[in-house]
């Protein structure tokens, strides 16, 4: 798709500065009424639609999510295998002495009836040559010249049964799961080598605010270093994508230059983020640049405490949040609303509240804001930690969960029962 950001979004005729300064004014003076947490979350996932999937190799999929439901194309295993070096026989054979008449290794292919008092030595994973078979381990028999007796009688029947694992036609993978290790395994033993995924995400993310310098230079006075931008790329390391960062001066006219030389990110965006400048304050033009690139707004305020200046767009299949500059508030709002758009975009099931318990009081007083607050899960409680304002930069190290805490809720005794978003899905989510 091409960029849009010097057109406007399609089939419009360009913004005039004028007409983007008068909605500006107007939208400073008349800012819209903010949505719910709710209302957010809804808007974000009715809004984004999965990207079009592609096919690759099982190489490239990791961390994908499948968009197609996976099904054995046969039994498996195929036919018994035996899982011990040893003597097939008859299950219930009641012979003393047996007669060797084959030999199988794990690739033999040699089916035959065997007959009461025969026997056919098998190799670990070898393929039984009939049904009704068990195997007498080779530690359990005493041999003599191409036959044997059992000297140690056993119950096992050391076999994997055809169809043991899945039948034909039974569900292996469905669509919408995120690929794993063991996943990608799976699809491996069906031969499922080209499996219909999402495609590697393309995310723009750009910073603003001339006070922020990068995390490698020491601030001067009244400037502070870029945090925002490493919390980005790792909160979507789970998310198979191309990121692609830099930083805007806190001027429209320039920053809409820079993107102008950004036509080529832009094209292949996915996702444009912007960090900062999402408020209503004078040097705050998010709202106006992603207009400018082409995206509708649906919301650019939530009535929640930390994150109320989160924007939300989209263009087509094409997906913008204008996030506030705030590191807690980038936290929270990436688990609220950032992720439920990745996992719509990649065809998943978007994140959902859990329920659990407090592990300790949460003291707070009430606030006429709806709250996500951050908390540490551990085992089966929720520890509430504690945090200054959405500019606390230590909370966010130990939290992996936050807490729903409905507008004006009185302080909450150890032992309540809650809603919480799992924040610490960056990593384990590929893992299970
Ligand atoms: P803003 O949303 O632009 O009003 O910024 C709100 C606060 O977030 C200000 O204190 C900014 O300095 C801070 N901030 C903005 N961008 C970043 C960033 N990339 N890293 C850390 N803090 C930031
Ligand atoms: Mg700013």
């Amino acid at each position: 798709m091409k960029a849009t950001f010097a057109t406007g979004a399609p089939g419009q005729q360009p913004y005039s500065e004028m007409e983007t300064q008068r909605n500006n004014l107007a939208a400073a003076e008349h800012p819209p009424a903010p949505c719910s947490l709710k209302e957010a979350m809804a808007a974000i996932q009715r809004l984004c639609e999965p990207l079009v999937a592609e096919r690759v190799p099982l190489e490239t999929a990791l961390g994908r999510v499948l968009r197609e439901s996976v099904c054995a194309p046969e039994d498996i295993p195929a036919c018994d295998r035996s899982t011990r070096d040893g003597y097939a026989i008859l299950q219930h054979d009641p012979a003393q002495v047996f007669q060797v008449v084959d030999t199988l290794y794990a690739a033999d292919w040699k089916p035959r009836q065997l007959k009461p008092g025969e026997a056919v030595r098998v190799a670990t994973g070898a393929a039984l040559p009939c049904a009704g078979l068990r195997v007498v381990m080779q530690e359990n028999v005493a041999t003599q010249d191409g036959s044997f007796r059992i000297v140690t009688p056993e119950t096992a029947l050391n076999r994997r049964q055809r169809g043991e694992d899945v039948p034909a036609g039974g569900l292996l993978v469905p669509l919408g799961t995120r690929l794993n290790a063991g996943k990608l395994a799976l699809l491996a033993t069906v031969g499922c080598v080209q499996p219909r995924v999402n495609p590697r995400l393309c995310v723009v993310h750009l910073t603003t605010g001339d006070e922020v310098v990068p995390p490698e230079q020491t601030p001067l006075p009244g400037q502070i270093r870029d945090s925002n931008s490493i919390l980005i790329r790792s909160l979507l390391q789970p998310w198979p994508c191309d990121i692609f960062q830099t930083h805007l001066p806190e001027d429209f006219a320039l920053a809409k230059t820079a993107c102008e030389k950004l036509s080529a990110e832009f094209a292949r965006a996915d996702m444009v983020l912007i960090s900062g400048g999402a408020s209503v304050g004078e040097k705050d033009f998010t709202s106006q640049l992603l207009t400018r690139l082409g995206f509708t707004i649906h919301f650019s305020q939530v009535n929640l405490r930390p994150g109320k200046p989160l924007i939300f767009g989209t263009q087509g299949r094409r997906v913008a949040f204008g996030l506030p500059g705030n590191p807690l508030s980038h936290f929270v709002c990436f688990h609220f609303a950032v992720a439920i758009a990745l996992a719509r975009l990649a065809g998943e099931a978007p994140p959902q509240f859990w329920r659990g318990r407090l592990a300790a009081p949460l003291t707070a007083a009430p606030c006429p804001r709806e709250t996500l607050w951050p908390a540490r899960r551990e085992g089966a409680g929720l520890l509430p930690l504690p945090w200054s304002s959405s500019g606390d930069v230590t909370c966010f190290a130990a939290a992996n969960a936050l807490l729903r805490v409905p507008a004006n809720t009185p302080p909450l005794p150890a032992g309540t029962e809650v809603d919480f978003l799992p924040a610490d899905f960056q990593l384990p989510s590929i893992l299970t």
